[in-house]
């Protein structure tokens, strides 16, 4: 969602309805048990102009024991009628606060079968959430596609229902739409009837799932498709798009059979739909809806003429996350949103394993290093960090628990266990898994469980560890002297936190896998509960490389001679292992228990020649030294030196690809033109603002590769002229990716007064209002407070354009870059004017993200000034 992946699953409640009766009678925030759906007839006819629809549902549900009232959820909806077995009527009461209709009939009913048919209401959202439109502009006049978005809680608002994830029922959809339109949903059209200038289409039933991934895509579409195997796999686009399509269906072509092996289960459905829409979300990429994946269109769709490397590879890796929860969400469900991070964790993981496999010369073992891994290690060292597992007593809490920790923290940990547990019995685990609780719902045990059975490895100690716990731990290391060969390595540990250290102690058991720089066999050791340190003997006499491959989730901190040895033979250490070092020594000095140029000593470490990841992991930290030298007299002398050390490496690759460069290369070339736009390199602004120029005319002048990265550097840079430049492109820009492209762009100004026209423009009809927060997140990079206060002045107008799952994260977030104490209070202060107390982990993480760098550049400030000042006439040797 937010991390652009989505998430949907299908439940089966099977044959354990009635077992649920002996569930724990507190079960905050859900439905009563007793009464059980076990397949819903939906059918809608939307009017597309007045946002609005008609709605049946009819369903057959299991009555336990005698009840007089049954209580389903539903919101924004007007239920007209209510029937059940087709004679007896109910009164209905609506409660908005608790989202649910309570039916009251005049006598009980039995225990057993019932059919309950609802009339009903509804209406089609402008933000992303229930059934909403999404509107473009084609050659012939605006056009409005009507979508469905329903995790975690929305589906509610499509159909009165039993919308928790446990609840799963089979679904048969109809729907109602103008003639010339298509339509899309989870499974193939099963009937097609013209009626008087509407077309009704009728769908196969689905398999049993959870309502959170029923899904419809109503419009004027297209489909490119292919057979992979037994599956029909498609591509489905706005009409004239799906040429962009190809990319994104060459690969599930290839990710679908990959993960058919793997799982040891062939996905089940007839076909697999990729729907392409155009705009964006606050909250999500895409989402996972079972054969019918939604996407905004940036997330599926690869325009030779516009997307770069790093597009092209982040709709491969969408895919490969989205086709994974095919599986791992979809077929096996959990059973409550406590559990979501065992979707998202191992959908995460996943993707990268397939890529890893499918794409191996893209490296995508080193980016998930530098990506994902810091992500979660960052949020997860800050004050409002929570554990992987965490209680959800409403919808607001299920929101926000779709952040790094659930994504990335729970990717990394599952990659620990499987590097701990060995590939093979893992995968081993996985398909037992999924065999026995296909079509239903677990809680995370349940999956050490398969682990343990077949691995014999006591799998939940160390989960529940990482997994129960918070935090990020901190493997400090002392190495001892070389004797006959070996060498004595002492490994303790304590908790990394970048703010105040936690009263609470926390210890982990964490399998520790070292390697000695001469080569030979890792050896490992296994840190234990207690936390008393462990010795371990390691074969050769060079320095130990601690967390060897980096499968560890957790920092290392060397002792400081160690440190010296590491650095002095940096081009010996794997490329995986150089990549984990640069990510913890940045940590470190952030934190202050490095020497705040700690960083910079070991950058100068590595070789010019070096794998083009690395480079790109010292180039984007480059970026991130000169803002936190935002203001500071020394900033000149900083870039002097950045631009030196970085130049000759740009130089080397040039501006454009060529036929034979790795793909990596391609990568680097994007982040060195954004970083030395930042570090003020006259050639390079020069030479994006003449290609720029140029591309009024001449397209060609502004290959896919560097049009991006060229638009970020000439927007950063603009003046008035230039501003007003962009703003005609944009509205000028026949494609929705590129027209998004150039009206965010104009929030990248840095001069504070067209970034604040920037933000003006936002909020009026020039701007599609799917792009206007767009404009407000990328003002807030440079200009957190300025964006932030705008958003809080207009809180009414600018929360119109967040859908709900975003509500009360959007505003704060707009805060998060900031350095400045002073935001805090304000953050605080909006949190409790406007942000409900359960509502408020996104507003706690902000206002830990902002005392974190307001802490690190008190302890790195200095440091950093006295490097620049000493060095900017002397580069790094690259
Ligand atoms: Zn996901």
């Amino acid at each position: 969602m937010r991390t652009a992946a989505a998430i949907l699953l299908l439940l089966v409640w099977s044959g354990a309805t009635f077992a649920a009766a002996t569930e724990p009678a507190a079960r905050p925030g859900r439905l009563p048990l007793g009464v059980a759906p076990v397949h819903y007839e939906i059918s809608v006819e939307p009017d597309a102009a007045t946002l609005g629809f008609r709605g049946r549902v009819a369903i057959d549900i299991d009555v336990g024991p005698a009840t007089d009232a049954i209580v389903l959820n539903a919101v924004d909806l007007d239920i007209t009628g209510a029937r059940l077995d087709g004679k007896q009527s109910a009164t209905v009461a609506l409660d908005s606060a608790a989202q649910t209709a309570t039916l009251t009939f005049t006598s009980p009913l039995r225990p057993g079968r019932h059919r309950l048919a609802l009339e009903y209401t509804g209406r089609i959202y402008t933000t992303a959430n229930g059934f909403f439109a999404v509107d473009y502009t084609t050659e012939s006049g605006p056009r409005r596609m009507l979508t469905t978005q329903f995790e975690v809680a929305d589906a509610r608002r499509f159909a009165p229902m039993w919308d928790e994830p446990s609840a799963k029922a089979t679904f048969a959809l109809e729907v109602i739409v103008p003639k010339e339109q298509s339509a899309y949903s989870n499974m193939p059209e099963a009937s097609a009837r013209i009626e008087g200038g509407r077309k009704r289409i009728r769908f196969a039933t689905s398999p049993k799932m959870s309502s959170y991934l029923l899904h419809l895509t109503v419009g004027e579409l297209e489909r490119i498709s292919r057979k992979v195997g037994a599956v029909d796999v498609g591509v489905v686009t706005r009409k004239g798009a799906s040429g962009s399509g190809r990319f994104a269906l060459d690969a599930a072509a290839a990710i679908l059979p990959w993960y058919d092996d793997y799982f040891g289960t062939p996905y089940p459905l007839p076909k697999l739909d990729m729907i392409a829409v155009p705009g964006s979300s606050q909250f999500f990429g895409a989402m996972e809806n079972w054969g019918a994946i939604l996407y905004f269109e940036p997330a599926l769709l690869v325009d030779p003429r516009l997307s770069s490397e790093s597009d092209r590879q982040g709709v491969f890796y969408v895919v490969a996350h989205e086709v994974a929860h095919q599986w791992f969400g979809n077929l096996v469900t959990m059973d409550w949103w406590d559990d979501l991070w065992l979707n998202e964790g191992f959908a995460t993981w996943m993707a990268q394993k397939v890529t890893e496999n499918l794409r191996p010369q893209w490296n995508p073992r080193l980016q998930s290093v530098s990506s994902s891994r810091e992500a979660a290690l960052r949020l997860d060292a800050g004050e409002a960090t929570h554990p992987v597992v965490q209680p959800v007593p409403s919808v607001e809490t299920a929101n926000q628990a779709f952040d790094s920790i659930a994504y990335s923290k729970g990717g990394a940990v599952i990659r620990m266990l499987e590097d701990a547990l060995g590939e093979a019995g893992f995968r081993e685990g996985i398909r037992r898994y999924m065999r026995k609780y296909a079509y239903g719902n677990t809680v995370t045990d349940q999956l050490w469980a398969e682990l343990a059975a077949v691995t014999g490895q006591p799998v939940a100690d160390i989960a529940h560890d990482f997994t129960l716990q918070p935090g990020v731990p901190l493997v400090e290391v002392t190495t001892g002297p070389c004797q006959s060969g070996r060498t004595l390595v002492t490994l303790a540990q304590s908790r990394f936190e970048m703010g105040t250290p936690s009263k609470e102690r926390v210890t982990w058991r964490i399998p520790v896998r070292l390697r000695s720089v001469d080569g030979g066999e890792p050896v490992t050791a296994l840190l234990t509960k207690d936390g008393v340190p462990v010795k371990a003997s390691l074969p050769g006499c060079g320095p130990a490389v601690v967390n060897a491959g980096h499968a560890g989730y957790f920092r290392t901190l060397y002792a400081a001679a160690d440190t010296a040895r590491l650095r002095d033979n940096f081009a010996r250490i794997p490329q995986v292992d150089q990549l984990g070092m640069l990510g913890d020594t940045w940590a470190l000095s952030q934190a202050g228990r490095i020497p705040a140029a700690g960083y910079l000593e070991l950058a100068t470490a590595v070789p010019g020649d070096s794998d083009p990841l690395i480079l790109q992991q010292v180039a984007a930290t480059f970026g991130k030294i000169d803002r936190v030298l935002d203001g500071s007299e020394a900033q000149g002398d900083w870039r002097a030196y950045g631009r030196a050390s970085l130049r000759p490496i740009f130089d080397r690759i040039g501006w454009l690809p060529v036929p034979v460069e790795s793909e990596k290369v391609a990568l680097l070339r994007e982040t060195l033109i954004r970083v030395l736009g930042r570090l003020e390199d006259p050639a390079v602004i020069a030479g994006a603002r003449e290609r720029f120029a140029r591309a009024a005319k001449d397209a060609d002048a502004l290959p896919a590769a560097i049009r991006e990265s060229v638009v970020a550097v000439v927007a950063r840079h603009a003046d008035a002229a230039t501003w007003n430049d962009f703003v005609a492109r944009a509205k000028a820009a026949p494609e929705p990716i590129e027209k998004q492209r150039l009206f965010s762009a104009l929030g990248l100004a840095l001069d504070p007064t067209l970034a604040a026209r920037s933000l003006e423009l936002s909020l009026t009809a020039e701007v599609p209002s799917a792009f206007a927060t767009n404009i407000m997140q990328a003002a807030s990079i440079d200009h957190p407070a300025l964006a932030f206060d705008f958003a809080v002045q207009r809180e009414k107008v600018v929360l119109g354009y967040v859908e709900a799952a975003s509500r009360w994260a959007f505003i704060p977030s707009l805060a998060s870059t900031s350095d400045d104490s002073g935001m805090i209070e304000k953050v605080r202060a909006y949190a409790e004017r406007s942000v409900p107390a359960d509502a408020r982990l996104a507003t706690e993480q902000t206002i830990a993200e902002i005392s974190d760098r307001v802490r690190a550049k008190e302890k790195q400030l200095p440091a950093l000034e006295a490097w620049a000042r000493s060095r900017s006439k002397v580069a790094m040797t690259h």
